[in-house]
């Protein structure tokens, strides 16, 4: 299997990214982000716990995240490999990630970590709003919030995967051509 985790903090570019990689290489994508609000828009029981946490930029609980991860995963036994889009974001999530690929005789192949300046995010995320009506990214303090969130929570991850020797480093500034193709280069000399 080809599993690969899509890093980044907010708006870095993981969700465009990530419909040009699943066309290429034929992968399942599960962004917890998208899992998030389409139970939020559904309102079923998991989206309306979430909500608090997405209106404010926090991350949904670990156990919560985990376990929804893991039936969304356990749902496409016969894919030829995942992108993870928005998790795992805490420490706990990538050992608990681990465990389950290895149950299923698997295991992360690669993180891919796109680099993008913090004025950068902040621009990006205020043009989303225009277009994505998501509140969380309407409001400067909350946008805040989530890229403090990334620095405290999320960036250890990549510590995570680097002493694993599994992190490639993305130049995540340019257009989104020129950043799929570096994505592409690095997945395709793997
Ligand atoms: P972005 O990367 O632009 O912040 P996402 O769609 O990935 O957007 O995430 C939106 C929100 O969903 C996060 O701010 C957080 O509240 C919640 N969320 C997404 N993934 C996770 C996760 N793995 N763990 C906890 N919360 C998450």
């Amino acid at each position: 299997m080809l599993n690969i985790v899509l890093f980044g903090p907010p708006g870095a570019g993981k969700g465009t990214q990530s419909e040009r990689l699943i066309n290429r290489y034929g992968l399942v994508h599960l962004s917890t982000g998208d899992i998030f609000r389409s139970n939020i828009k559904g309102q079923t029981d998991l989206g309306n716990l979430a909500k608090g946490y997405l209106d404010q930029g926090k991350l949904v609980p670990d156990s919560v995240t985990i376990d929804l991860l893991r039936a969304e995963v356990m749902k496409h036994q016969t894919a030829k490999g995942f992108i993870f889009d928005g998790f795992p974001r805490t420490n706990a999530q990538a050992e608990a990630l681990d465990v389950f690929l290895e149950s299923m005789n698997t295991g992360i192949t690669v993180m891919l970590s796109l680099d993008v300046e913090e004025d950068e995010l902040k621009s990006r995320l205020i043009k989303r709003a225009e277009v994505s009506g998501r509140a969380d990214d309407a409001d400067p303090k909350i946008i805040d919030n989530r890229i403090a969130v990334y620095h405290k929570e999320t960036a250890p991850v990549k510590s995570f995967y680097e002493k694993q020797g599994k992190l490639i480093s993305i130049q995540g500034m340019g257009s989104v051509d020129e950043i799929t193709e570096r994505l592409f280069v690095s997945i395709d000399a793997l």
